[in-house]
């Protein structure tokens, strides 16, 4: 269960874009990437790396890199997903962000139970969740259609819990999932198709990278 331990914001501003990774902070404009849009390192803004040419390989490359740290991925385990999605039916791509949706901290995420990834990977790890009423806390187990996601009883009566149930239910909560705050559960209802995944992504690109 190996994940980044450095400091996250480098990577949106290494990236370019806003991958969320902190919660609520990253809504404000104490953001990093609103403040300091250029690619971090003590070059600042003149840095070579800004200034390169951008090649195919250099926009796969980074697009990879985007996809895997958007959902908190390290290297080896995105390439087992590739390469689960090659052999899957359907257009890689697609395949590929599917599987990396399907993961529980991600869908603890999607279902406003967590401000952000790595929160919800942390709080599937601490083993506050069952699946199907077993206890899971392995942040990538893959969901499957009809699967329920529930708080585990013993950890109910948390101030963190509590607090969630008081709030207001999380607006954009995608299709494919039924999140019950009173009920502290989660219906998965089917699973995600490409159109309902909202991410930012050109996974093509990424396709593009693995098949040089
Ligand atoms: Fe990324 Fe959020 Fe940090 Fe902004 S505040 S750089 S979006 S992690």
């Amino acid at each position: 269960m190996a994940r980044h331990t450095g400091p996250v914001c480098r990577l949106c501003r290494r990236e370019g874009d806003k991958l969320f990774l902190k919660g609520a902070r990253c809504l404000t404009a104490k953001c990093p990437v609103e403040k300091r849009g250029y690619i971090p390192g003590q070059h600042g803004p003149n840095s070579k790396a800004r200034r390169a040419k951008t090649s195919d390989y250099s926009l796969q490359l980074r697009e990879k890199q985007k996809v895997r740290r958007l959902y908190g991925v390290l290297e080896a385990q995105f390439q087992r997903y590739f390469r689960e999605a090659l052999k899957k039916r359907g257009v890689t791509g697609a395949q590929l962000m599917i599987l990396l949706e399907r993961r529980l901290d991600n869908v603890v995420y999607r279902a406003g139970f967590a401000s952000s990834r790595p929160a919800a990977r942390q709080l599937v790890s601490h083993a506050h969740f069952t699946v199907n009423g077993h206890p899971v806390d392995v942040p990538s187990y893959l969901v499957k259609g009809g699967d329920k996601i529930a708080v585990r009883d013993t950890s109910r009566p948390l101030t963190y819990w509590k607090t969630l149930v008081e709030e207001k239910e999380a607006p954009g909560t995608p299709q494919w999932i039924s999140p019950d705050r009173q009920n502290l559960s989660i219906i998965v209802q089917a699973l995600p198709t490409r159109e309902q995944i909202e991410a930012p992504v050109r996974e093509q690109l990424v396709v593009e990278y693995y098949s040089r």
